[in-house]
């Protein structure tokens, strides 16, 4: 008798909204076994080869394979087989843009709904976590040399790995007090508990990788000493240097970079004050500038530590927000309010230099842009004022020169990225570079797929390849 298709997909459950906004504990609950069971019963196990959604993951996970492991109940199995090429499937599965990657042309879409891979994947790395279980160690020849890796985020992490799998000495320096990069300073604690982190970079040390914090490359060593102690050094140093608006007012108290306000909440446990000793401003309005990712965990995390009304303040309208559809789903239950077709134009303090008000224009779309969206348009006379408690820049960042402004050899783009090839060479022999240093922002698994293409670079590199004499500069931008 043919299999029959069970259209609909299994949605995992979630903490209620009213509940949620008064704690930081996760959203989304996760599936238990026979929840699992049952959407991974619904994939249709397309052949490795073939497979759209393994075409679709930067990381290329065998997705259809770990599928089948769950339905055998096996979760070593289903484990060993993501960590085939991809060591952090507790981050991924909670954090990546699914309906754009692997889910996205999964065959099920044509006959119902699309397999739930992220949470299939999520449920895996939580299993194995819940009992216990890693990967089984590779046996590997030493090789004998020593790769210095910069920045402990996702391309840092992924290329340590991959790198300790064929045998280097791989040493990792962060500049902050523990490893993660954004997944443990930025990405809230209600979306990705960093506890799984910690987990998975367990499994690293497990590798072998030593893993340094609170070093400044560029301050505690020069790029030069670790060129004259290792024999390559990859550079995954993100993009944590915040972009504001050079509009009057800026420097008043209360205004924040979504960075400096994420990592007092998320690493520094402000909403534990007087318990941890970092305060944030508290208050009962927030504004949040930006409609991305980092805008909505902003916003979402002003209302867990007591903000009542929090708005989401965007020039362009909903069709242009650059946040996934189910953080911006979610901001909505929490009761985050958004203003759409508006740009700040000043910001008023009062007497002790604390923002009290933020100016606002009203705009209108024009034509596209280079990035073909269209360009808003302020419409004079329409300026209008919110009083705010506090403000919250979530308008991009770009990379920090601290580390190459000394190092005439590196290159960088108009928008500060590092400039590097096809196989994350940059002009300094040597030295390799990925992730946000080198796209500015990016997502986690981009950042994945950089450190471990950078990882096999770095292997060819110390196995005998010749480094250029010119970079010929990649099409990442
Ligand atoms: C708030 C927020 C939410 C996001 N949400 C998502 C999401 O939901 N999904 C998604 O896919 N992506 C998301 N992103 C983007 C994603 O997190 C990044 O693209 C990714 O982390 C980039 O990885 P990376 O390894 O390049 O750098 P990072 O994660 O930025 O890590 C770089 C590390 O290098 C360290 N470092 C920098 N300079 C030095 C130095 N000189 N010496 C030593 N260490 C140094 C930094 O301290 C940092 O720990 C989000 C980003 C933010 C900020």
């Amino acid at each position: 008798m043919a299999k029959q298709i069970k259209k609909k997909r299994i949605n995992v459950p979630e903490q209620d909204p009213n509940a949620r906004i008064h704690n930081f504990n996760e959203v989304a609950l996760g599936y238990t076994w026979d929840l699992a069971v049952e959407e991974a019963s619904r994939c249709l196990q397309c052949p490795y080869n073939y497979a759209p959604c393994i075409k679709g993951c930067p990381v290329n996970v065998n997705i259809p394979g770990f599928i089948k492991k769950i339905l055998d109940r096996d979760i070593k199995g289903a484990l060993e087989v993501i960590h085939g090429t991809n060591s952090l499937p507790g981050i991924t599965g909670r954090v990546c843009p699914q309906e754009q990657q692997c889910e996205m042309n999964c065959v099920m879409g044509k006959l119902g709904d699309k397999i739930n891979i992220g949470k299939l994947e999520r449920f895996v790395a939580d299993e194995a976590r819940k009992q216990g279980i890693y990967p089984d160690i590779p046996q590997v020849e030493k090789k004998g040399k020593k790769v210095a890796i910069v920045g402990s985020g996702p391309s840092g992490l992924t290329a340590a790995s991959d790198l300790a799998k064929m045998g280097y000495d791989v040493y990792m320096f962060e500049a902050l007090h523990e490893a993660g990069g954004v997944l443990i300073y930025g990405i809230p604690e209600f979306r990705l508990p960093k506890d799984i982190v910690r987990y998975e970079v367990k499994f690293l040390k497990m590798l072998g990788v030593h893993v340094d914090t609170n070093v400044v490359v560029g301050k505690t060593y020069t790029l030069q000493e670790l060129l004259n102690e290792y024999d390559a050094v990859f550079l995954g140093t993100g993009a944590g240097t915040p972009k504001f608006l050079n509009i009057p007012g800026v420097n008043l108290n209360g205004i924040y970079s979504a960075n400096e306000f994420l990592t007092r909440i998320n690493l520094m446990k402000a909403y534990k004050f007087p318990e941890y000793d970092t305060p944030i401003k508290k208050g009962k309005t927030l504004a949040v500038i930006g409609a991305g990712n980092v805008a909505m965990d902003a916003a979402r995390s002003a209302l867990r530590v007591g903000y009542e009304e929090v708005y989401i303040i965007y020039r362009r309208t909903r069709e242009y927000m650059t946040a996934r559809e189910e953080e911006i789903h979610h901001a909505e239950q929490e009761g985050v309010r958004f203003m759409f077709l508006v740009s700040p134009v000043e910001f008023i303090g009062d007497e002790n230099g604390h923002v009290r008000v933020l100016k606002l224009i009203m705009n209108e779309l024009g034509e596209p842009d280079s990035s073909g969206r269209r360009r808003p348009k302020p419409i004079p006379g329409t300026e209008f004022g919110l009083e705010v408690d506090a403000v919250v820049f979530a308008i991009g960042q770009k990379p920090n020169k601290l580390l190459y402004q000394e190092v005439p050899e590196l290159k960088t783009t108009k928008w500060g990225t590092l400039i590097v090839d096809e196989k994350y060479r940059t002009p300094l022999k040597g030295v390799f570079a990925g992730g946000d240093a080198v796209r500015g922002e990016a997502t986690v698994v981009l950042a994945m797929g950089d450190g471990k293409k950078a990882a096999k670079a770095i292997d060819e590199y110390l196995s005998g390849e010749e480094w250029p004499a010119e970079i010929k500069p990649a099409s990442f931008w």
